[in-house]
């Protein structure tokens, strides 16, 4: 087989896994469909089933994104006999605000819940005039990077696509920020980071479908040089996220050497470094307006010499990149330590040196363990079955 045939197959397999934690059905139990995650398609096929005409689709996609709206009274350029029609057979959700918790830097994270039970957690981190919201996109992670958080918490389920749009809706009402700016006006929520729980490119069809969502000039319109995805380095995944969605990439990397890289993100065992960086040099549209972004966790002692600050310098050449330094966040038994703030400037000085540009993040939210890698929730495997009869926590219903 060629390597062309081969990472194909390794897709297939790749997609079929992520299949086998399908989230539920986006139905609810008295029969009423999830509008919230469809394509434009699918939400057309909806109306011409219950013998709408497809502009339908066109009013209902206006409502829902650009305007926020989940109750179909309040929406006025339909009909009083249609807005119960469709009542009767829809609901606009929102995943249900579990808790919501704002830091004293003015991050703010939320523990949304879903209609089986299962929860996940989304962080909003404002700027002056701006502000990023990292999204969540699988209950736990399949990988156990040694330094995550969410690594430490089993893969329960993929996101639906309802549930990864859902959580930016969610995010904007919290602010109440509808309608959708247009127009470049200013928006608050005016970025997205696929950096939350889970492995996006582990449920890339979920995401794919969200993402596109989120980037239709009718509705939320979010361009997609304000989106950036964050990967462990799922390799035959990246080629099609690339030419597919055109998202900004962001590649987890965090260490210089197989040795090492095999043992804090174990990924590595499977697409090693050479490969990983042949991918990012293959990435579509990366140039040096739109750099490959590459983090790197900063672990005392671990991988945060001069030595290997001039190496991962060497590995870089020839891609596009810039380099986020990430102070390790702590959290409940981590074992790890946040490298000395002399190594992380010696570290960066070095990588700036060559001509990269090696931001420090500053972490935010920590007092609220919502800074990078510090997301878990209280979820297990096994406890999937009787929460799903147990619980709903829907805010349209
Ligand atoms: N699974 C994806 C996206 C989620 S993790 C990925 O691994 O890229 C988002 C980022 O947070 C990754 O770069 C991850 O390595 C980093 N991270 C994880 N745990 C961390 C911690 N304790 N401190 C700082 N960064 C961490
Ligand atoms: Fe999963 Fe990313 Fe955490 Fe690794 S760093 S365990 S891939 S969420």
């Amino acid at each position: 087989m060629s390597v062309t045939d081969l990472s194909a197959a390794e897709r297939e397999r790749i997609l079929a896994k992520a299949a086998l934690f399908a989230p539920p059905a986006a139905t609810l139990a008295d029969g009423r469909r999830e509008l919230v995650g469809l394509s434009r398609e699918e939400l057309t096929a909806e109306m011409v089933a219950i013998g709408e005409k497809p502009f339908r689709a066109k009013q209902l996609w206006h409502w829902i994104y650009h305007q926020g709206v989940t109750d179909f009274s309040l929406m006025s350029t339909i009909a009083k006999p249609m807005q119960a029609k469709l009542a009767e057979k829809f609901v606009v959700g929102r995943p249900g605000v579990t808790t919501e918790q704002t830091s004293t830097d003015g991050t703010r994270k939320w523990l949304f819940g879903f209609r089986d039970g299962q929860q996940v957690e989304t962080v909003y981190i404002p700027e002056e005039d701006r502000g990023a919201v990292c999204i969540s996109t699988q209950v736990g992670c399949t990988l156990s990077c040694k330094f995550c958080h969410t690594g430490t918490q089993k893969l329960v389920r993929n996101l639906g696509a309802a549930e990864i749009v859902g959580q930016f809706m969610a995010a904007r009402d919290s602010y109440g920020e509808w309608p959708s700016p247009t127009d470049g006006a200013a928006r608050h929520l005016s970025n997205i980071v696929v950096m939350g729980m889970g492995e996006p490119l582990y449920n890339y069809e979920n995401v794919a479908k969200a993402m596109r969502i989120i980037m239709d000039g009718e509705g939320i319109a979010l361009s997609r040089r304000r989106i950036t995805l964050s990967t462990s380095g799922v390799v035959p995944m990246m080629d099609r996220c690339g030419e597919e969605l055109g998202v900004g990439l962001a590649v987890s990397l965090h260490a210089v050497t197989n040795d090492l890289r095999n043992e804090i993100v174990p990924l590595n065992r499977k697409y090693p470094i050479e490969e990983l960086l042949d991918a990012c040099r293959r990435y579509p549209g990366a140039s040096n307006a739109r750099r490959i972004t590459f983090e790197y966790v900063m672990l005392r002692g671990v991988n945060d010499s001069p030595a290997e600050a001039r190496e991962l310098v060497r590995l870089l050449k020839g891609i596009p990149a810039k380099v986020n330094l990430i102070p390790f966040n702590p959290w409940p038994g981590s074992p790890y330590k946040t490298s000395t703030s002399e190594a992380v400037h010696a570290f960066a000085e070095i990588v700036n040196a060559a001509g990269y540009s090696s931001p420090i993040r500053r972490p935010r939210g920590r007092d609220i363990l919502a800074a990078c890698g510090q997301l878990k929730t209280e979820s297990e495997r096994a406890k999937r079955g009787a929460e799903a009869t147990a619980s709903s926590a829907v805010a349209a219903e």
